[in-house]
């Protein structure tokens, strides 16, 4: 049974003492009656079991006295409309997720480790018309804020999951080519150095051919695994393409973007993927290509890279090359 929260939009006429008693005990709705000093006039069934504090002990006592957790400031302002205004006014657990610290229902199924709560308060006006008590109802809302919670943690999982490759883990190209239009924006406003790196497996070709399918594709994750171990935090990796990754280096020269191509061009060279009982190896080439604010767009930086690429091809494969400069 619940009390539907927006039945109280104005001051309400409440004789406490007119409320049956098997109504009050029975509802599985949390009802405080309490008077302008937060003295405790009433206190039903529901909040002796989830709070644990008889009626008894609880009538006569200051709400603040028992319940060290309220925040009594921040409740005596929340409280004041009811008074100055006969208004009601609803506390959201989205807002605060309880106002009385009370225990999960079903421990053992419950995923909280406290009841989520939402409180209305609304003023007892009193023959005379004047406010002298409210009544506080609280509602157990666990089940809805859990469903809402898991809700938004899949929606987390599921942005997650729209951004990243599900075979490196790495940011796949729709959501790297979003990033790097952002990098590219920021290092035209800033002027700030940031060299775009591409890289691509030598005669992957062979690989698939040589070893099978799942081969090339453990390849491609063990590679994505060691690019990941050589740049930063702050570096945006991707898969570009099958076995091609783009590489942005924020806040990186030349000069260091290289040192960095080198370290993974090594690394790659020396790495033994085991597969089937065979161990394959591999290289790969890259181009570089340095921020230079001539550059017109976003594509236009990584088309530079990928010359700087097309040319370590041609050379030889197994190295790195630079795109030198922009004339224009
Ligand atoms: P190059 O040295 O010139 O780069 O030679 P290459 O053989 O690597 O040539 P290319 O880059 O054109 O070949 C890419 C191959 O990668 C073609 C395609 O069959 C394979 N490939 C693309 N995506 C995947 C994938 O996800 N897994 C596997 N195993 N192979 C892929
Ligand atoms: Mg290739
Ligand atoms: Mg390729």
């Amino acid at each position: 049974m619940s009390i539907p929260t927006d039945s109280f939009n104005s001051a309400t006429l409440f004789d406490s003492t007119a409320l049956p008693s098997e109504l009050l005990n029975s509802i599985e709705v949390g009802v405080v009656i309490l008077d302008r000093t937060f003295e405790v006039k009433v206190w039903n069934k529901f909040m002796e079991n989830h709070g644990g504090m008889r009626s008894v002990d609880m009538v006569g006592k200051s709400l603040f006295s028992q319940f060290s957790e309220i925040d009594e400031q921040w409740l005596r302002t929340k409280v004041d409309p009811v008074f100055n205004l006969k208004s009601p006014v609803f506390i959201i657990w989205e807002q605060r997720p309880y106002l009385f610290k009370f225990g999960c229902n079903r421990p053992v199924t419950c995923a909280a480790d406290h009841m989520y709560q939402n409180v209305t308060m609304f003023p007892i006006v009193d023959k005379a018309g004047h406010v002298e008590q409210f009544c506080m109802l609280v509602y157990d809302v666990t089940e809805q804020a859990l469903g809402k919670l898991g809700m938004e943690h899949l929606n987390e999982e599921l942005k997650t999951a729209s951004r990243v490759d599900g075979l490196t883990g790495l940011y796949n190209r729709r959501y790297w080519q979003e990033r790097f239009d952002e990098v590219f924006k920021l290092s035209k406003r800033r002027g700030k150095p940031s060299t775009a790196m591409m890289l691509d497996i030598d005669h992957f070709k062979r690989i698939n051919d040589t070893y099978g399918h799942q081969a090339g594709d453990k390849v491609i994750k063990m590679l994505a695994a060691l690019i990941k171990r050589c740049i930063r935090e702050t570096d945006l990796a991707g898969r570009y393409g099958g076995e091609e990754f783009a590489i942005i280096l924020t806040d990186s020269a030349l000069d260091n973007a290289k040192v960095v191509a080198e370290r993974i061009r090594q690394f790659a060279q020396r790495l033994e993927v085991e597969h089937e009982g065979k161990t394959i190896r591999f290289t790969i080439s890259l181009g570089l290509a340095e921020f230079d604010s001539n550059i017109k767009g976003a594509m236009g930086w990584l088309e530079l890279a990928d010359q700087a690429l097309y040319e370590a091809k041609q050379n030889g494969r197994n190295q790195h090359r630079v795109f030198e400069s922009v004339t224009l």
